[in-house]
């Protein structure tokens, strides 16, 4: 059959062709270089940028020098000092200041300049972007929204070049990536049930997180995307 989608998800182990360089060839029905090579061409003309280009290679150099060595926090540092930035950013969640303010010492500690928002900065009422009374956490009281929009606009403001994003909720995080002006890197993933380590739901999807599933949980791992599922037994 002819796919429309990719569908990387559903590659088996044994192929993964990518790796080798060889998705081309190897690569199911479903993979990129079959499926929208030009996709794949348009994406690689991009990095003819010069910064995009730099990013790339930097992060790249950073992957294998501190393979398996050196922990995020050490990872961003590198990464920036190889980009040559002077200003960094932390875009944290209220309820991590504290932790922004180890960030923050620590980075300055690297020589960097630092500009730090709180996602509450302004402490604009939730009201304001017509969330109800009933629709907040603690209703019957002063809530705050989560500003991201502004965290972004602070930021660019002080000129950061990379920006780090510290607790910042679902969909907040999404907006503030969307309108930093810098580069923007996830430190901490807001996971308030998993202790921001929002893997555990897909590790322990099959057992003690078997809730995260919809109502059409397949009785068994598909095999293929959804265009291909006529070939799978049925589940
Ligand atoms: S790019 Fe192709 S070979 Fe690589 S994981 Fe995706 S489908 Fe598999
Ligand atoms: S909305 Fe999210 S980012 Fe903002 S204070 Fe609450 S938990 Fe933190």
């Amino acid at each position: 059959m002819t796919y429309r989608t990719v569908s990387c998800a559903y590659c088996p182990p044994t192929v993964r062709a990518c790796r080798q360089g060889e998705s081309d060839t190897r690569g199911p029905g479903f993979c990129p270089s079959k499926v929208d090579p030009g996709g794949v061409a348009v994406g690689s003309s991009r990095y003819d940028d010069p910064f995009v280009r730099d990013v790339a290679q930097a992060s790249a150099i950073v992957e294998s020098e501190g393979y398996c060595r050196w922990t995020r926090v050490e990872e961003i540092v590198q990464l920036a000092k190889r980009l040559g930035f002077r200003k960094l950013g932390i875009a944290t969640c209220i309820s991590f200041v504290d932790l922004a303010h180890t960030l923050s010492a620590i980075l300055e500690s690297h020589g960097f300049e630092v500009a730090s928002a709180a996602c509450k900065n302004g402490g604009v009422a939730k009201e304001s972007i017509g969330v109800r009374d009933d629709q907040k956490i603690r209703p019957g009281t002063y809530e705050p929204m989560c500003n991201p929009v502004s965290q972004a606009t602070l930021l660019n403001h002080a000129g950061c070049q990379l920006n780090i994003v510290l607790g910042l909720c679902v969909g907040h995080d999404s907006l503030f990536f969307k309108h930093s002006d810098g580069l923007a890197t996830t430190l901490v993933a807001k996971d308030r049930v998993l202790a921001h380590n929002p893997i555990g739901a897909l590790h322990l999807a099959d057992t003690y997180y078997a809730r995260v599933w919809g109502p059409d949980r397949p009785a068994k791992p598909r095999s293929q995307p959804a265009e291909g599922r006529s070939n799978d037994s049925p589940s």
